[in-house]
């Protein structure tokens, strides 16, 4: 069972459509195989539903919640709607990838939907260093294989990051396979450090 999961305001978000096309599609890679979070997206759609069609009803407010909480709760007993157990990285056509460095590799993926999203996979070997960097706005990172851990914890497949500091972070894998993980930026993710502003530019990064 993963450990980190997306900020129930984001699975909100996501359920309600108002998240953006990457972040969206990292969410969707971690519902895929989280049935926690299945089951939280699920409730926060039939909430949506039935918080919609109260609002078109005058009632005191107390009826009004009484009633939502009875609405909700028969709207996921008598439709629970099945999230897809598949990532949506199947259905996916993905680039080849490119080197980044010793044991490095990333490729950016291009969301029919969403083509400027900034959404990439990043692979790095085991026991290998990914290049630091820092983005702007949050990061949502999925664990899809391996195991890394950074200034702030350790991350298992399965695992959901959000990463919303901005900081500079030095990704280092310390599982016996190579770490795979999908990310998405609201902006343009900088590599730092003298390589990687070195590497940038020319890797169109
Ligand atoms: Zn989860």
């Amino acid at each position: 069972m993963s450990a980190y999961h997306p900020y129930d305001d984001t699975l909100a978000r996501h359920a309600a459509g108002r998240l953006a096309a990457g972040p969206s599609f990292v969410v969707a890679a971690h519902l895929a195989t989280c049935r926690e979070c299945r089951a939280r997206v699920t409730l926060f759609e039939a909430a949506g539903g039935a918080l919609l069609e109260e609002a078109c009803v005058l009632a005191p407010p107390a009826e009004m919640f009484a009633a939502t909480l009875r609405r909700i709760e028969q709207a996921v007993e008598r439709a629970p709607r099945r999230l897809p157990t598949v990532s949506p990285l199947e259905a996916l056509q993905s680039p080849p990838w490119r080197r980044l460095g010793a044991g490095v590799q990333w490729r950016r993926l291009s969301l029919p939907q969403a083509p400027q999203a900034y959404l990439y996979m990043l692979k790095v070997a085991r026991h290998g260093c990914a290049p630091r960097y820092a983005h702007r706005g949050p990061a949502y990172i999925q664990v899809l294989q391996g195991a890394f851990h950074d200034e702030h914890g350790r991350y298992l497949a399965g695992d959901c990051i959000e990463a919303d500091d901005g900081a500079a972070h030095r990704p280092v894998v310390d599982s016996d396979v190579a770490c795979v993980c999908l990310a998405a930026f609201e902006s343009h993710p900088r590599l730092t450090g003298w390589l990687g502003r070195w590497l940038q530019p020319l890797l169109g990064l």
